[in-house]
């Protein structure tokens, strides 16, 4: 199924470039995301998140998941650990390699990567900012060191994973023994990665702490192509179905000073937002790359035995590799809107035009007078049946317009109003957000009417 067949159909309308203060205060506000360890002053580039925040994150994974793993014959999930053999990290290079060149400016102090500063500022030696010089590029990892055990002298030191996706690798061959897959097939897992970055920033954009998702897909070498092209569409398809704003997608293929040596090809899905076109999720060719070096630094063959041919060769994997925060951060910069005064709204509002499927509160239920006890007995007792099928809020303080605006803020797709012509014939207003249009259902009518469009498996 593609999910851009399957959609409720939003605004297309293109809108301004939302500046990143308004996420950033809309998400600390609403309680979305807060700084972490605030009340010591923070930390940067490591966030916590809220109420909605967590709500938003779920329906995030959820819908990943379902859609890579729940739908696919082919594929499966697993969830490794945080903490792994630290000799997992010499096979990846992490430990030689994974290293950031950065410079500073002497003048105004700023700090850049080097593979992120302008052709020309590098050439100049220049700060791309104010002008003035930079210095030497010095370099650094950006694994986050840990130790196992607890005598000193004893205690084996390792590493908080720089990169989930290893634990696909190392499970690899438990998943084929004990999955009865056979290639080609796919691993799938979302979990937390860990990166000393060197310029965290951009809030969500880059963390030190933060949650990847990723595919690894084993083929045989004769198929890779065929398989890096069919996850590459799907991918961008993907993204593509969860945005209000589609012409800001795009593919980045990576120049031959970009590409590993074992890869053939590589692609960035791009999300253009107030802070340029940046990597959303990354479709990676890494050929047998991963297979043969834990193999090697391992001593045990990870090579497959086709079971009709018998033909035993180390598989090759096509990588698609994305992140949570990255997700949530575009689809809030993609959704926010801030709508003028018009006829059907006098006062102008803030609104987040979410997919349902994305929205942390699905419905919210909402007496017309909070002093009527009839009114509120029977919105209560609305939000108390919805509850139990999907995120649902009451909320009887203030006049309804001004309700009606929170939610819009947060992104829920539909309040359901209960007002006097409900106590006569038991039919509520339901409110839909984007369009703002009402329409009247009975109280029975309205669990499958908010389910058939809250869900992603309607259809
Ligand atoms: P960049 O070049 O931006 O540092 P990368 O190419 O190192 O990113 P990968 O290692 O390919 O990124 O990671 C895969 C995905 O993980 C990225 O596409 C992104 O969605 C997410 N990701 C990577 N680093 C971060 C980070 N510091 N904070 C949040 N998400 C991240």
């Amino acid at each position: 199924m593609t999910q851009t067949e399957d959609r409720i159909p939003l605004s297309t309308e293109d809108t301004p470039l939302v500046p990143l203060e308004k996420i950033v205060s809309l998400c600390k506000r609403r309680g979305f995301v807060y700084p972490n360890s605030e009340i010591y002053g923070g930390v940067s580039g490591i966030y916590d998140f809220g109420p909605l925040g967590v709500e938003l994150r779920n329906n995030i994974r959820r819908y990943w998941w379902w859609s890579m793993v729940q739908t696919n014959d082919n594929v499966v999930g697993i969830e490794g650990n945080i903490i792994t053999h630290p000799r997992v990290w010499e096979a990846s290079g992490h430990v030689d390699s994974f290293v950031d060149r950065l410079v500073d400016c002497k003048n105004c102090k700023r700090r850049f990567r080097v593979d992120h500063l302008p052709a020309e500022n590098l050439k100049q030696n220049k700060c791309p900012v104010c002008g003035g010089e930079l210095t030497e590029p010095r370099t650094f990892n950006l694994m986050m060191e840990t130790y196992i055990g607890v005598v000193e002298g004893e205690r084996m030191k390792t590493y908080l994973r720089g990169e989930a996706c290893q634990n696909i690798y190392l499970d690899y061959d438990n998943v084929l023994k004990s999955s009865r897959m056979q290639i080609p097939f796919g691993i799938c897992q979302i979990g937390k990665a860990f990166r000393n970055e060197v310029t965290p920033g951009n809030f969500l954009f880059r963390q030190r702490e933060f949650e990847q998702w990723d595919l690894q897909f084993f083929v045989h070498p004769s198929e890779m192509q065929k398989w890096f092209d069919y996850w590459k569409a799907r991918r961008f398809e993907w993204y593509k179905g969860i945005i209000n704003h589609t012409d800001r997608l795009h593919f980045r293929e990576h120049g031959p000073d970009e590409l590993a040596h074992y890869a053939k090809q590589a692609f960035d899905i791009e999300y253009r937002s107030i802070l340029g076109w940046q990597e959303w999720e990354g479709i990676h060719w890494r050929q047998d790359w991963d297979l043969s070096r834990h193999s090697q630094f391992s001593g045990q063959d990870l090579s497959y035995t086709d079971p009709e041919t018998k033909e035993r060769y180390i598989p090759w994997i096509v990588e698609t590799s994305g992140g949570v925060d990255r997700t949530f951060l575009f689809l809030l910069l993609d959704a926010y809107e801030e709508e003028p005064p018009s006829d059907k709204d006098k006062e102008g509002r803030t609104v987040l035009r979410l997919h349902p499927w994305f929205a942390p509160v699905k419905v919210a239920v909402l007496p017309l007078q909070k002093n009527k006890e009839e009114l509120v007995t029977t919105a209560k007792d609305i939000h108390n049946h919805l509850k139990r099928l999907m995120v649902s809020q009451y909320d009887d303080v203030a006049n309804i317009g001004r309700r009606y605006r929170r939610q819009d803020e947060i992104g829920t797709p539909f309040c359901v109003t209960v007002d006097f012509k409900t106590l006569e014939d038991q039919t509520v207003t339901v409110r839909e957000r984007d369009g703002m249009t009402q329409i009247r259902l009975h109280i029975n009518e309205l669990p499958a009417y908010l389910l058939e469009r809250v869900r992603w498996d309607y259809n």
